[in-house]
């Protein structure tokens, strides 16, 4: 039964969500929610009774204060923590809808810490990881922003993907095999993981995930690579699964390994209407409390314009069958990676930073150079020379820049350059700011041509430091770096 007292903070269970400790009845009230959201059956049956089917889960609360859960600028239908925090007061709301959105609210501002206050070790790669995040400060949507991590590296342990999901994000190739968990392949994981831990840090890279273009339950030895990791970082990272409900028994089992280490959140996405049941009938509302449920079995409600969703969106909208507005209207990424992506398989490793997803990039994201690895040696000088790549914080006067994608610069006043994002405007108050240079400012053009503009040493010298400080703020990029994801 769920009681209304902050005070039960100190009995509560060792639940976290996000590493945010969770009061005691929040496993019961995300199971209502996580039914309300993703099962008709179920919505219908609550509104028709809504006490006793509330009580059947375990949530002893009033009616109407449950109505306040699933209240949508409460709840949101995102798990992204964007949706609006209602006015309320604690005298006329429950305790635990107050706890809920403090959850919330924790939980987002640690997600926000974490993306702002970590970072590679390393000098040069750290300052570039801070130029991809405030490039993509200006080109993404506010919603789309707050909700990535900029998370340090993604292993694929699979090529290709076996689920074939149609909103699939970064267009997963037919599913060709597995990394096995064999005594050379291990001891190659584990070098793997020294080396990224060696060149990013630990706190930054305990970030890591384990998926990409691949799903981690399509390697029958995905929980062997987990222990490893934990060994490695001391903690579990996120699986991220369209595949939860083809062996619920190992579902199970892997969520109560995870539950046993400190970790971000789990996400599955439901493909099957028919998988909600099966799923939430069989694991308990305390076995997923960390799982985060996407529902994708609606093609009119994909979660970014991206990879194949954006592709079905575009046929949808050619036959007039009215795809979402704002998945046409609105730049989107699914990625969360400004870091490596390597793929174990074929032994290749990337860097990669989020991109709203455009025909030049439909996948959502940029490369900024592949190496390929034979061993951890290997591996380790790859992405130590990856990182050297992108490394050099300064612009030269022979690099060639140009204003990313979607971004538009103005002279707004005399000696301010104002550049124009999809929900934000970072502006300058700067000498060299003028008509002149903003109107040369756009497509690829040498940073020496830049200053030249200036009639005098002194001007071209400021011209050079007004470039170097849009460069630092993501509104210039060298256009050498940062190519297409396809
Ligand atoms: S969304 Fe994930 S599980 Fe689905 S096809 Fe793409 S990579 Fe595979």
């Amino acid at each position: 039964m769920i009681q209304n007292s902050k005070n039960q903070h100190h009995t509560a269970p060792p639940w976290a969500f996000c590493e945010v400790p969770v009061f005691p009845g929040y496993p019961r009230i995300k199971r209502f929610l996580d039914r309300y959201r993703m099962d008709d059956a179920f919505r219908k049956a609550f509104h028709e009774d809504p006490r006793s089917v509330a009580l059947e889960l375990g949530v002893d609360l009033p009616p109407e204060d449950l109505g306040k859960f699933i209240d949508p600028r409460y709840v949101g239908a995102a798990s992204d923590g964007t949706s609006e925090r209602p006015p309320v007061s604690p005298i006329d709301s429950p305790g635990e809808l107050l706890e809920f959105l403090d959850l919330r609210d924790r939980q987002q501002a640690e997600r926000i810490r974490r993306r702002d206050g970590l970072g590679p070790t390393h000098g040069d790669l750290a300052a570039w990881r801070r130029r991809q995040i405030a490039r993509c400060r200006l080109q993404l949507p506010t919603v789309f922003y707050e909700s990535i991590m900029h998370g340090p590296f993604a292993i694929e342990l699979s090529s290709g993907c076996s689920a074939g999901c149609w909103f699939c994000a970064v267009s997963a190739e037919e599913f060709k095999g597995h990394f096995p968990y064999r005594p050379n392949e291990a001891t190659m994981f584990r070098g793997v993981l020294e080396a990224l831990h060696g060149l990013l840090g630990t706190e930054f890279a305990r970030e890591g995930v384990m998926y990409w273009a691949t799903d981690p339950l399509d390697n029958p030895d995905y929980e062997h690579f987990l222990d490893d990791f934990i060994l490695e970082f001391g903690r579990a990272p996120t699986t991220t699964t369209s595949l939860a409900a083809i062996d619920l028994d190992r579902t199970q089992r892997l969520l109560e390994r995870i539950s046993r280490e400190p970790c971000w959140f789990q996400r599955f996405s439901i493909v099957k209407k028919g998988d909600v049941a099966r799923i939430l009938d069989r694991l308990s509302p305390e076995e997923t409390v960390n799982v985060d449920f996407l529902p994708a079995f609606s093609k009119l409600q994909p979660l970014t314009r991206s990879g194949r969703a954006l592709e079905v969106a575009m046929r949808q909208d050619e036959r007039g069958q009215n795809a979402p507005a704002q998945l046409l209207d609105q730049e989107s990424t699914c990625a969360c990676t400004t870091g490596f992506l390597l793929n174990l398989v074929d032994r290749t490793v990337k860097l990669i930073s989020p991109h709203p997803a455009t025909p030049d990039a439909p996948h959502g994201y940029l490369e900024f150079g592949t190496r390929t690895f034979t061993d951890p040696e290997s591996f380790s000088r790859a992405i130590h020379d990856l990182a050297r790549s992108v490394g050099e914080p300064c612009l030269n006067p022979e690099d060639v820049v140009e204003v990313p994608y979607g971004l538009r610069v103005t002279e707004d006043d005399p000696g301010v350059i104002a550049v124009h994002g999809q929900s934000c405007t970072l502006r300058l108050d700067h000498p060299a700011a003028s008509k002149m240079l903003v109107d040369r400012l756009g497509p690829p053009t040498p940073v020496g041509m830049l200053a030249r503009e200036a009639f005098d040493p002194q001007g071209s010298a400021q011209i050079f430091d007004l470039l170097n400080q849009l460069h630092h703020h993501g509104a210039l990029m060298r256009s050498e770096e940062g190519t297409s994801s396809e």
